[in-house]
């Protein structure tokens, strides 16, 4: 499937945004916005960027991508990997990721880039099929809590709170300095759509050789955006509108959405 994958990146034009989004890791190493305050009243600011020379470039624990899938394309393409990215994401995203490491080497796009690990891709789909089962709706029973893929769901967004920071991507190192994996790049933890945050970084993972506690190496972690938005169904103005719908008995909930 990894043929086709890049068949389609390279058809979709995917593969230039992707080649671009590597200059962005290679050329800015920083954008930096500085504010000077001068009496009480005038501030000046100033937003600048360093461009790196290459021996001074920032390494990062993961490089992020974000690829744009079509359903239809792709699956007019290769009908199993159009399949397998609208029930599999995560595990479709994987064969993206390998595409993708093997791109960044062959054409040497990012020379900090160490393993296949410090990927993580996100796939985007632009629609989704117009059909009942890609359609969640939680007022409706019962729901498939275990199956991990791509839904459209409706509702009206009630609250909203402030943008902050999550880690998307750590670097453990071992511990002990007599172990491999006291460097290089073993140990990296991605935060996958779904997870809590404590399952990227926490302080009791251990080497898998030598059982000592795994340390962060703080320079490398690498910070995303997250909102928190309080959702309700949109049947919910039905109810608000004042009639009932032969249901005497019905309850509103709200669910919360975690955009990242
Ligand atoms: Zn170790």
């Amino acid at each position: 499937m990894r043929e086709i994958a890049l068949v389609y990146l390279d058809r979709s034009g995917g593969l230039q945004k992707f080649v671009q989004d590597c200059r962005k890791y290679n050329g800015i190493t920083q954008i930096f916005c500085h504010i000077d305050k001068y009496w009480s009243t005038t501030c000046y600011f100033y937003l600048g960027c360093f461009f790196a020379s290459p021996d001074s470039k920032q390494s990062y624990a993961v490089y992020r991508f974000t690829i744009s899938i079509n359903p239809s394309d792709i699956a007019e393409l290769d009908a199993a990997l159009g399949n397998y990215i609208l029930h599999h994401p995560i595990q479709a995203a994987q064969i993206f990721q390998s595409v993708c490491f093997i791109a960044i080497k062959t054409l040497s796009l990012i020379e900090q880039l160490q393993t296949e690990a410090q990927i993580s891709i996100l796939l985007k789909p632009t629609h989704l099929p117009p059909l009942p089962s890609y359609i969640l709706s939680l007022s409706e029973f019962p729901l498939n809590y275990t199956s991990q893929r791509f839904y459209m769901a409706e509702g009206i967004a009630i609250a909203m709170g402030t943008v902050t920071k999550y880690t998307q991507g750590a670097r453990f190192l071992c511990s002990e300095e007599t172990c491999p994996f006291s460097e290089g790049f073993r140990y990296i933890r991605v935060h996958l759509p779904g997870a809590t945050e404590s399952a990227t970084v926490r302080n009791d993972f251990v080497c898998c050789l030598c059982s000592s506690p795994l340390q962060e190496d703080m320079k490398f972690r690498v910070l995303g955006d997250k909102q928190i938005v309080e959702m309700i169904d949109a049947k919910v103005l039905t109810a608000l509108k004042g009639y009932s719908n032969d249901q005497s008995h019905f309850r509103i909930q709200t669910y919360t959405v975690f955009l990242r």
